[in-house]
């Protein structure tokens, strides 16, 4: 029972494992695309928009200083500006662009293409300038546009990751508390079930008194605890008078239902702390009493025979009395007396043999 139970609990714990390692792993492979989709975001702002509006301020800047070559310098070397503003435009125009933007783009395309001349005019370069400034707030407009849905997709990204977390963890803890529930049921039954087995194997299952078993450990120990504590203690034996007559009249059935009366009366009489009640065998009682008098034992068989009697339990074919009745034979162990177990049993054992020989429904106390 006990193997099984920690057969289960290995498999509920591995299986819990095995989800908070899964939950782990998904929210860390979640995370890390979630980080990756946000770091082609930053480049895609930083090297997709801000990288070309300072290619296009390079470009104009580049154009100004031919302005001013051209109006300084009657034989400018336009070529060198060529070169550069070629490498940036370039550059510039092959980078990624959405087809509106490239729309744009590829219009003023042309006019650059066209402007690498010395024919082109200082006012032809200045709409050119005009152009490239125009180019230059439309990407930083893409930017700023590209920056927002960014922002909101971040958002929804951080919301996401976030409900997602909470979600793992709500079912994390939920399966764990699953788990923990199902333990401690399992172990309180395991308890329950173990102490009614422990129960069950000192327990007489007719008179649910302690059975004959439990009775030998007791009185075995008896002396022992007696030395140890100083006390009186009594054994006590009880036999229902004439119980053969008993079961001959009123049948097998009825002398069960009388017996277990019996047990019951003294079992109820005797409830105390240090009172131990047994079913020694057939129609037979045995009480330990430690802690005891023998006046006070006394007054005790004296109830308990009355008790009995009490019970009204018509027995017309006993010799002694219309009702069933018992007899008593006890004894009183002193400490340090130091009589054996077997003596002690022979000793209540012959009077309960003298109570039957006096008439029955009494008690003899040595
Ligand atoms: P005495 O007064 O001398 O004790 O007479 P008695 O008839 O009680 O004595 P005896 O020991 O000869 O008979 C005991 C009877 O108890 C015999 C047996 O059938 C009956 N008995 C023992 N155990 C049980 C039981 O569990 N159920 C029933 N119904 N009868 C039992
Ligand atoms: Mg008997
Ligand atoms: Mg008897």
């Amino acid at each position: 029972m006990k193997k099984e139970f920690y057969k289960s609990l290995v498999f509920k714990l591995s299986i819990l494992s095995i989800i908070i390692i899964i939950s782990l792993l998904t929210s860390s492979i979640l995370f890390n695309s979630q980080i990756d989709k946000l770091k082609k975001n930053i480049d895609k702002i930083y090297f997709g928009n801000y990288i070309p509006v300072l290619k296009l301020h390079d470009i104009e800047e580049n154009f100004k200083d031919l302005i001013t070559c051209i109006r300084t310098y009657k034989k400018c070397n336009r070529e060198t500006f060529f070169i550069k503003i070629k490498k940036d435009w370039k550059y510039y125009n092959n980078a990624y662009k959405d087809v509106e933007e490239r729309k744009v783009v590829n219009k003023i395309h042309k006019h650059v293409l066209k402007s690498f001349t010395y024919k082109t005019t200082i006012s032809e370069y200045k709409t050119l300038i005009t152009k490239i400034d125009f180019l230059k707030e439309h990407e930083k407009k893409i930017a700023y546009k590209q920056r927002r849905s960014f922002l909101k997709e971040y958002t929804q990204m951080k919301d996401y990751l976030f409900y997602n977390m909470i979600l793992l963890i709500i079912v994390s803890f939920l399966f764990i508390f699953l788990i923990i529930y199902s333990i401690i049921k399992k172990d309180n039954q395991l308890k329950i079930l173990t102490k009614k087995y422990k129960m069950d194997s000192i327990t007489d299952s007719m008179t649910k008194l302690y059975n004959r078993m439990y009775f030998d450990r007791i009185f075995d120990n008896m002396p022992f605890i007696s030395n140890a504590n100083k006390w009186n203690t009594a054994f006590i034996m009880f036999d229902i008078d004439f119980f053969k007559q008993y079961n001959d009249t009123y049948g097998h059935d009825m002398g069960d239902i009388t017996l277990k009366a019996v047990a019951n009366s003294i079992k109820t009489y005797f409830n105390k702390e240090y009172e131990y009640v047994f079913r020694l065998g057939g129609e037979e009682f045995g009480v330990i009493l430690f802690d005891i008098d023998e006046e006070m034992l006394k007054d005790c068989l004296d109830e308990v025979n009355k008790n009995i009697e009490s019970l009204n339990i018509e027995h017309k074919n006993s010799k002694i009395s219309n009702v069933v009745t018992i007899s008593i034979g006890a004894v009183i162990y002193e400490p340090d007396s130091y009589i054996s177990c077997n003596k002690l049993y022979k000793l209540a054992d012959e009077n309960l043999y003298k109570s039957k020989q006096n008439g029955r429904n009494q008690f003899k106390i040595q």
